[in-house]
């Protein structure tokens, strides 16, 4: 494949033997301009309002950053409105950068979208959560594994306390005082089944890790090996809720706007 379709990948990291896009070993500093084919990476365009494949021109900027290991800059352009969105690259090789076939490996990769894009397959379609689901991704993305659990713990939280306000179970007991959130969210999944049925004997182990994670009891590395797992959950919960006809009155009355929703038949997992 050419070096333009794993940029394109992006920001799945991944490896993959290209053909070959330096001639001669890039030194420390210096500046090449490549030709390797067009970069093209889906997002959200907010002008479009639609999900556009941003293209770069023909040639990119590569710089050299050490041996094995290049900078590679692109202007990316919605096709349609023409926002652009920057995006940068590392680029890892196992073997000679220069060589003939090279294995190489993107190490890293940034946007920089400045309100003009959002991430695709990073939401739900799922409204006032998109954002904050992005928000969980991208930190997922820079390996902050508790910072990314915050973000899917807030959407877990704000949901189990909007469905028991519409199904008027009270989230204070009896002294007043706001229920833990376990026992309120063991109440809400009883009466209306919002933790998906993959997840159901897991659902509050997951929760429980999930604040555990957050409470900082836990090693980053433990947080990043359950993002996926705590992010499908959160996922779900949200169909769940969405695709419950006695709910669809107050999801309108919420303004959780999630026409563009996609539930898969069933609500099960998403990755
Ligand atoms: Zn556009």
């Amino acid at each position: 494949m050419r070096l333009s379709e794993l940029l394109s990948k992006a920001p799945a990291k991944e490896e993959a033997q290209v053909e070959r896009f330096l001639n001669a070993r890039l030194a420390w500093g210096k500046h090449k301009t490549i030709e390797v084919g067009k970069v093209a990476i889906n997002f959200k365009c907010k002008t479009c309002d639609d999900a556009r494949t941003f293209m770069s021109g023909d040639r990119l900027s590569c710089l050299g950053v050490g041996d094995r290991v290049v900078s590679i800059d692109a202007c990316l352009k919605c096709p349609v409105c023409e926002a652009t969105v920057e995006a940068w690259f590392l680029v890892v090789s196992r073997d000679e950068l220069d060589g003939q076939a090279p294995t190489v490996r993107l190490e890293r990769y940034v946007d920089n979208r400045r309100g003009m894009a959002r991430r695709v397959g990073v939401s739900a379609g799922a409204g006032d959560f998109d954002d904050l689901l992005e928000r969980a991704q991208l930190a997922y993305e820079e390996q902050l594994g508790a910072g990314s659990m915050v973000y899917l713990r807030k959407i877990f939280e704000a949901i189990t306390k909007q469905v028991a306000d519409i199904a008027g179970i009270p989230t204070t007991g009896n002294n007043g005082a706001r229920k833990p959130f376990r026992s309120l969210l063991q109440e809400v999944d009883e009466r209306h089944h919002i933790i998906p049925l993959a997840f159901s004997s897991e659902g509050y182990k997951l929760f429980s890790e999930l604040s555990e994670i957050v409470h900082g009891d836990s090693s980053e590395e433990m947080a990043l090996r359950k993002y996926h797992p705590c992010r499908s959950l959160v996922i779900g919960i949200i169909q769940n809720v969405a695709s419950d006809q006695d709910m669809q009155w107050a999801i309108d009355a919420l303004g959780w706007n999630i026409n563009g929703l996609n539930v898969p038949s069933g609500g099960a997992m998403v990755q």
